[in-house]
């Protein structure tokens, strides 16, 4: 049973209130929410809900606990959140983390669409926690979220958005199709598992083109665009061309099969050279340690052929968003392997 936070914070006032006379400070709260005089104050309380919950001292939540529309609970400087295992907060409207403040999560913080959560104090999950990440996080500068449990991302990454440090490890959602086009945590895959239909795409993408003309301006290279968007037709007779020079099997470790491209989607390009040598030079150095503040990822890195199915691509960047490609660049993983497919 789901019941407010309001009334949590509430009834831990007296507690508090009495940890702060004898200078206690970490306080348990204890509370029981059976009896009939605690429901009746709880509901009365209930239309006069405040908009912000404070939390300065300790505060740990043992039943399942919802943080309403429109409400704020705010963990102030000193202030510490538990959510215990077995427990549910349910965030229905926000929670910020001061600096100085905390939040351990050993049971589940559960974030619907249109929940906001902020950190630029720490927030650790535990082994046996996790959030569920339908809503919106910012992790703000000197933010850090840690962690060896888990974050649910229910719908899209790019609901994550960091300027400070996640280490929690992401667990992706399953692969979802439509019209054809498979997309994970919102984010579109286009490998040798999960290709196109004929029909898709109409040019490079622009506002992955208007990233690159950013990235561009500021790396102070030449970069060219010597591919971007490729058609299933020019794909087609693409791959039919290498596979007459190199025959089929050598052929499919850096040419696609038609549909499997994953220039077809526009957010794919390759820059200046195809040519490996490029990972050595100045400008190949700079787009693999910065092109990810633009959106882009190396999508093809060195000794992932057999996660990626591609030999090692420097010159190939996938767009895929800055919020994004800072999760996948700061993992260290491929797109595969962060979205949990490799
Ligand atoms: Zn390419």
């Amino acid at each position: 049973m789901r019941r407010t936070l309001f009334a949590a914070v509430l009834l831990s006032f007296s507690v508090l209130a009495s940890a702060c006379a004898d200078n206690t400070a970490v306080t348990t709260v204890q509370r029981s929410y059976d009896s009939p005089a605690v429901q009746s104050t709880a509901s009365a309380e209930l239309r006069s809900a405040p908009k912000v919950i404070n939390i300065k001292d300790t505060e740990k939540l043992t039943e399942d606990t919802v943080v309403e529309q429109g409400q704020t609970m705010y963990v102030r400087e000193g202030g510490v959140l538990y959510i215990d295992t077995g427990v549910t907060l349910t965030l229905n409207g926000s929670l910020k983390v001061a600096e100085g403040g905390a939040v351990y999560i050993r049971g589940v913080l559960d974030m619907p669409e249109g929940s906001f959560f902020s950190c630029t104090g720490k927030t650790k999950i535990m082994s046996s926690g996790s959030i569920l990440m339908g809503g919106t996080m910012w992790v703000n500068p000197a933010g850090l979220i840690k962690g060896s449990g888990s974050i649910h991302v229910l719908n899209a990454f790019d609901d994550i958005r960091c300027k400070g440090t996640v280490t929690a490890k992401i667990k992706a959602p399953e692969p979802v199709q439509i019209d054809g086009v498979t997309y994970i945590g919102g984010i579109l895959l286009v490998n040798k598992e999960y290709s196109l239909p004929e029909s898709y795409g109409d040019g490079l993408d622009s506002e992955a083109y208007t990233a690159y003309v950013r990235m561009k301006r500021a790396s102070g290279y030449d970069m060219k665009i010597v591919s971007g968007f490729r058609s299933y037709t020019k794909q087609e007779s693409t791959f039919a061309y290498w596979c007459s020079i190199d025959g089929e099997e050598t052929a499919s470790t850096y040419s696609a099969r038609p549909g499997h491209s994953e220039h077809q989607t526009g957010l794919a390009m390759d820059i200046t050279s195809l040519s490996q040598s490029y990972g050595k030079t100045a400008e190949g150095k700079w787009l693999a340690a910065n092109c990810y503040k633009y959106g882009f990822i190396i999508r093809y890195p060195k000794g992932k052929t057999d996660i990626t199915g591609y030999m090692y691509e420097p010159w190939h960047v996938r767009y895929l968003g800055a919020s994004t490609a800072k999760l996948v660049h700061d993992s260290g993983l491929t797109l595969e392997e962060f979205l949990g497919v490799a």
